[in-house]
């Protein structure tokens, strides 16, 4: 990778530095030494070496981050593209998420990997709930280390009780092996609290505790999870900063007030949510309580895997939400709650705040990882003028516009192009899963799988009923 071993300059570009203050710089540039961020200002002086990149007319930006991804998913992009809840649990948990076999699961996550970082997001936490076996896990390793990007395993077996696999001595020894002084970014446990009032997930949680391991767990899941979780958990004493609680969409106010209490964050799926039905994209409740907020796309077997679509989406629900809202009370909502400005900042401090790592990403300061995204297209008529730089971000940008990406100083994305990707071997990987998905399922069954069953639509009775028209005096006849 030529590029990574020298310095990198970007000149002249539209820098939101996401600090505290969310300080924007006109005109100006960003200097990588290394894997950090040495300067940001304007007329930088670069050393000799430096690799000079020509942001003008583009956005600097810190890198993204994804709280909740399952990556091995990948591998059937847009499959469930139709499907509600229901049919990606008989789906995933009780029928063919059984038959993925540990290349099939690196094969998705291998995909994932390289489009998140394509996508400019360089942090992503992968809910890997697909590990049914310890080789499973080490294929999600495997394909996580593979690319340039920052990766947490979350782990996860939908397949098993969490107090089953959690304390195995088979994930005590993946863990040891793989995650100890590994190359990964973080690890987290991923599982979700039934609500069982025996609260047999206590194992997993003090299994978590003595690994120092953050939980993730679907909270406020309609017909899934639900308050009753949220209050063993808590009552139980599992509830910390570092929980992470994805939705939480279907949730009493109670709820809401344990998460805010502990520190925790909500990693909020908006495409998810209102799409699959775990409950309405909770931010219009979650400001009420002050809990932080992280985005995330879930799963590219039904959405994108775009952060740029999660912020638009997550901005069109709030306000949304807040206009019904009004309008049942014969309201009308003048000004906005929820500002541009505040969702380009959950896609990046807010994601890095929930992983914990936000002295380290998140913004574009002195001292930080160079995770850095150029947003950039020349050709693009949707590039100017830029008047509102967030605004911008959010409704005019996307994912074909990431221009160049670094993630700790390592240039993996320029002009356009991924560096040091081999596509090829993603795509090849892809295809023999789904190969095998297909010959082990039958074309009837994988047929039937994408084409779930249409409810019949009730026409409603219409009084403005007309029957023949009548040319000779162009009217409507009844
Ligand atoms: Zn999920």
């Amino acid at each position: 990778m030529s590029a990574t071993d020298r310095p990198v300059v970007f000149r002249n570009g539209l820098v939101l530095t996401m600090d505290d203050a969310h300080t924007v710089l006109p005109g100006a540039d960003v200097l990588v030494v290394g894997d950090r961020i040495a300067e940001v200002g304007v007329g930088l002086t670069a050393p000799d070496d430096a690799l000079e990149m020509d942001a003008t007319g583009g956005i600097l930006m810190p890198g993204m981050v994804d709280t909740h991804r399952h990556m091995w998913q990948t591998a059937m992009r847009g499959y469930g593209a139709d499907w509600a809840l229901t049919q990606y649990f008989v789906w995933y948990y009780l029928e063919s998420g059984k038959l993925f076999r540990p290349e099939d699961v690196y094969a998705g996550n291998l995909l994932g990997a390289i489009e998140a970082i394509d996508a400019g997001v360089t942090t992503t936490v992968d809910w890997s709930h697909g590990l049914q076996t310890p080789e499973h896990a080490d294929a999600a390793v495997d394909a996580l280390e593979a690319v340039d990007g920052r990766f947490v395993l979350a782990y996860g077996n939908i397949q098993q009780g969490p107090w089953q696999w959690a304390t195995s001595p088979e994930f005590r020894d993946f863990h040891r092996r793989r995650i100890d002084g590994g190359r990964l970014a973080g690890f987290q446990m991923a599982f979700d609290v039934t609500g069982d009032p025996a609260f047999p997930e206590r194992a997993a949680f003090e299994v978590a505790r003595e690994l120092g391991a953050a939980v993730t767990t679907h909270a406020g899941v309609w017909g899934a999870t639900n308050d009753d979780g949220i209050r063993l958990m808590h009552e139980n004493g599992f509830m910390t900063p570092s929980t992470v609680y994805v939705h939480a969409a279907t949730l009493t106010h109670d709820s809401y007030n344990r998460i805010a209490a502990t520190g925790g964050s909500v990693s909020v799926s908006t495409e998810s949510e209102q799409s699959a039905g775990q409950g309405y994209p909770p931010t219009w409740q979650l400001r009420h309580h002050d809990i932080p907020v992280s985005l995330s796309m879930d799963t590219s077997v039904w959405w994108s895997g775009d952060l740029f679509s999660a912020m638009r989406s997550t901005l069109g629900a709030d306000r949304s939400r807040e206009h019904l809202e009004a309008h049942a009370k014969q309201e009308t909502i003048t000004h906005c709650h929820l500002r541009a400005e505040q969702v380009v900042e959950w896609a990046t401090r807010g994601g890095a705040r929930a992983l914990g790592m936000d002295s380290t990403i998140g913004a574009l300061t002195v001292g930080r990882q160079a995770d850095v995204v150029l947003i950039k297209n020349d050709a693009s008529p949707v590039m100017f003028p830029i008047l509102n730089p967030h605004g911008h971000v959010v409704f005019q940008a996307q994912r074909g516009d990431v221009h160049t990406v670094l993630v700790g100083g390592r240039v993996v994305k320029q002009d356009g192009r991924l560096v040091g990707v081999d596509l090829a071997a993603a795509r090849a990987a892809v295809a023999s899963t789904i190969d095998h998905l297909r010959e082990t399922m039958g074309e009837e069954a994988w047929q039937r799988g994408m084409n779930p069953d249409v409810p019949e639509t009730a026409i409603l009775e219409n009084p403005y009923q007309y029957t023949e028209w009548d040319a000779g005096s162009a009217q409507w006849k009844h």
